[in-house]
């Protein structure tokens, strides 16, 4: 049902495990555009946040979540 590998955009919501929490709860996808513009990306901006206690994840924070983190595996390609 759900496609979540499908194209994946800023505004969904991903089940991870949460440190804090003790448990899996949503994450938002967040990043920073450069300058701005909606199609840029400033790079190790990219972090998911804990919609529950805004604990927020970046890059490397989690190796096993690092293949999540598809802005910035791309732009350290
Ligand atoms: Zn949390």
């Amino acid at each position: 049902m759900a496609q979540k590998d499908k194209a994946k955009r800023e505004d969904m919501e991903d089940l991870i495990y949460c440190e804090y929490c003790k448990a899996e709860t949503p994450h938002r996808h967040l990043y920073n555009a450069a300058y701005g513009l909606s199609q840029t990306y400033m790079t190790g901006s990219e972090r998911f946040e804990c919609s529950k206690c805004k604990n927020t994840i970046h890059y490397g924070d989690n190796p096993k979540l690092d293949s999540k983190f598809v802005l910035e595996t791309e732009a350290r390609k």
